[in-house]
């Protein structure tokens, strides 16, 4: 009985174990969220042909989610998806240039796949993400080293859809929300929270987002994107978390900052000026694209303030310094 025991408790641990190295592990790397009962929907590979349905599958849950994006794709086909992603207050990542498996790359050829990708991105949408999730969860200590020369936080995740095992058996992709389900089901939203890994390049994945919302919805858990679910303390973009697309915000959405939230709660009107503000003074004043030019009312970012729903308003000062050591995080990474 003891031996037997003890081999269910190897065999659980490996399985434990294996999962977990399925992606690298280093310093820094951010594996899940910080708040609790929030979940971080992800979307890597796009964009692609399938990037408008699941923008339509959000804008109906009105939730914010996060892409990681290929270079390739946004410099090709694709550019205008991703416009449209982040015109939707999502937040945008990078997913290297060509979808590279970063652990066989030379340094300079890791840093050539990253360069391109913040390029095309930035050439697109005018700012530049700071988060990268390396393909396969692939970036060991000489990958590392280049995303810390690059200032880029590496995002990996702790729930897996595994929706592209799927790709040879689509008749079974039910398989993929079980998947997802197997991580939500036994978890307890007051203590529990998840990066969620998904595709955006695959229709029978992607047909499941509306059920997947729904079910994680119905267990409790509230949906921000990456740097939102970490509380802020990971800003999405160089240029911190306001950032203005043709007159609109977009600046990672549901995620505003604690310090900024609040202090949009108080004054919507100008809820995008005291966003920029903070990454302003520290970038020496830059002001990001249009940052001026923002003058609508219907801004998403301003009609979740989540955050700030669970901040006092004594809290401000210590929510400010948070956020500026937290910026300070990120120039260090
Ligand atoms: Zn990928």
């Amino acid at each position: 009985m003891v031996a037997a025991s003890f081999f269910k408790t190897i065999t659980a641990a490996a399985i434990l174990v294996g999962t977990v190295l399925a992606q690298d592990p280093g310093e820094g790397y951010i594996f899940k969220c910080t708040r609790p009962g929030v979940v971080a929907l992800t979307f890597d590979d796009g964009p692609g042909n399938f990037t408008d349905e699941v923008l339509g599958y959000l804008d109906a849950a009105q939730i914010k989610a996060t892409f990681f994006v290929i270079g390739d794709n946004v410099a090709g086909l694709y550019g205008d998806g991703l416009v449209r992603e982040y015109q939707k207050g999502h937040q945008i990542a990078y997913h290297t240039n060509s979808h590279a498996n970063l652990n066989n790359l030379t340094a300079a050829a890791v840093t050539t796949e990253m360069t391109k990708n913040i390029a095309a991105v930035k050439a697109k949408i005018g700012v530049e993400p700071v988060q990268m999730r390396p393909p396969y969860g692939n970036c060991n200590p000489a990958c590392a080293a280049v995303m810390k020369k690059l200032n880029l936080a590496v995002i990996q995740w702790n729930l897996d859809s595994n929706d592209w095992t799927f790709e040879t058996k689509v008749a079974q992709a039910q398989g993929l929300y079980d998947n997802v389900m197997k991580g939500i089901t036994p978890s307890n939203p007051a203590v529990d929270n998840f990066i969620l890994l998904m595709h955006e390049i695959h229709g029978f994945s992607v047909k499941f987002v509306p059920k997947i919302i729904e079910s994680i919805k119905a267990k409790g858990y509230t949906f921000d994107t990456v740097s939102g679910c970490l509380g802020g303390t990971v800003p999405p973009y160089k240029e911190g978390w306001g950032v203005t697309y043709n007159g609109a915000l977009a600046n990672g959405a549901s995620s505003v900052p604690p310090s900024s939230a609040a202090a949009t709660a108080s004054v919507p009107a100008s809820g995008t000026n005291s966003v920029v503000a903070p990454t302003g003074a520290l970038t020496g004043g830059s002001a990001p694209p249009n940052a001026n030019t923002n003058t609508t009312g219907g801004l998403a970012a301003n009609s979740k303030p989540s955050s700030a729903a669970t901040l006092g308003g004594n809290s401000m000062l210590a929510v400010v310094l948070a956020g500026l050591s937290a910026f300070a995080y990120v120039l260090t990474l």
